[in-house]
């Protein structure tokens, strides 16, 4: 009987909100100062952009931090260290990155996990929100990912809740008293994501690869903002008193200085560099797993100054038109 009482009537957002902090700080879309939607800690419900399309940054920030210590020698001793983790619930992920989460999921909990990833996700909570896409999305239409703890799919006058993991279960128990039953979950209809499969998909011999780098500026904004873009560097600080550092830091492969090694540099011109991510993207990961690791949250192309537009790649050639 209780199991059916799933749905969250709008007028109760804000008391269901409250139950989640229960499980850890609180975090959401909010809006910066500058107008800028990021994810970042929920004080007052009223803070809460549900609206929103995409942050700017993508919740990769909560897993990979942008700098962090990973070794401190001093005094003839070694301390490993991460970022220590508290328990937090991150409300209003979409489905794109909900998946871009799940992807960075295989890359940094495979044998051998990282240890700071797997600390920080171990105390993640995830709880997804449906979307409404605008012209820079790509992702399947009106996908639900289950790639989290909860999903809320809204509706008219409030959200079919959907639990996929023993900790969204217990998100949902806390918030029985809210719950009620409702009508069934609206269906939406599904899309499809750009695939390597497509025929279209002339990667590697595209000619637009020429006029995409005749204007890329390298400014690796569309790596900084994809939620599935990890590279990063190692970078060692010693003092003159003895003691070192080692932290990790994001690093960018649209930057010239990605491909350097010992002096040669595999990558040295735009082309390459702006072919290699996306090249990485389609045609890398996706044979190895069996999915993209573009997610279509269509960040890259919302910040790149010059508009480049990964999805031309897949319109047909004009004679196929
Ligand atoms: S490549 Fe672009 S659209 Fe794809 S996941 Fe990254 S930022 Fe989003
Ligand atoms: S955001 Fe645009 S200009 Fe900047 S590196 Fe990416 S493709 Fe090049």
């Amino acid at each position: 009987m209780e199991k059916t009482k799933t749905f969250l009537k709008k007028s109760r957002l804000n008391q269901f909100l409250e139950t989640l902090r229960i499980f850890g700080e609180l975090h959401g879309p909010t809006v910066s100062e500058s107008g800028v939607y990021c994810f970042s800690p929920l004080h007052e419900p009223a803070q809460l952009q549900l609206d929103y399309r995409r942050t700017q940054i993508p919740p990769k920030k909560y897993l990979l931090p942008f700098r962090e210590e990973i070794l401190h020698y001093a005094s003839g001793t070694y301390r490993e260290g991460h970022s220590g983790a508290g328990d937090l619930v991150l409300f209003g992920v979409h489905s794109c990155d909900l998946e871009g989460i799940a992807y960075l999921d295989r890359v940094f909990l495979a044998d051998p996990a990282d240890p700071g990833y797997s600390t920080r996700r171990s105390h993640l909570t995830l709880v997804g929100t449906s979307c409404e896409p605008d012209d820079f999305c790509f992702c399947p239409e009106g996908r639900e990912s289950s790639s989290c703890d909860l999903f809320l799919a809204a509706s008219q006058d409030g959200f079919h809740l959907s639990s996929h993991s023993a900790r969204g279960a217990a998100l949902l128990s806390g918030a029985a008293h809210l719950l009620t039953k409702g009508p069934p979950p609206p269906r939406r209809p599904s899309g499809t994501c750009l695939t390597p499969q497509d025929p279209q998909l002339r990667f590697s011999e595209n000619p637009l690869w020429h006029k995409f780098a005749s204007t890329c500026v390298s400014c690796g904004a569309c790596s900084v903002c994809c939620p599935t873009c990890y590279c990063f560097d190692v970078r060692e600080y010693a003092s003159l008193s003895g003691g070192a550092l080692r932290i990790r830091e994001w690093d960018n492969c649209l930057f010239a200085s990605h491909g350097e090694v010992a002096g040669a540099n595999f990558r040295p011109d735009r082309l390459e560099r702006l072919r290699y991510r996306f090249l990485h993207k389609y045609c890398g990961f996706t044979p190895l797993q069996g999915v993209n690791s573009c997610v279509g949250c269509g960040r890259c192309k919302e910040v790149c100054p010059v508009d480049i537009d990964l999805r031309e790649l897949t319109a047909p050639e004009p004679e196929e038109r």
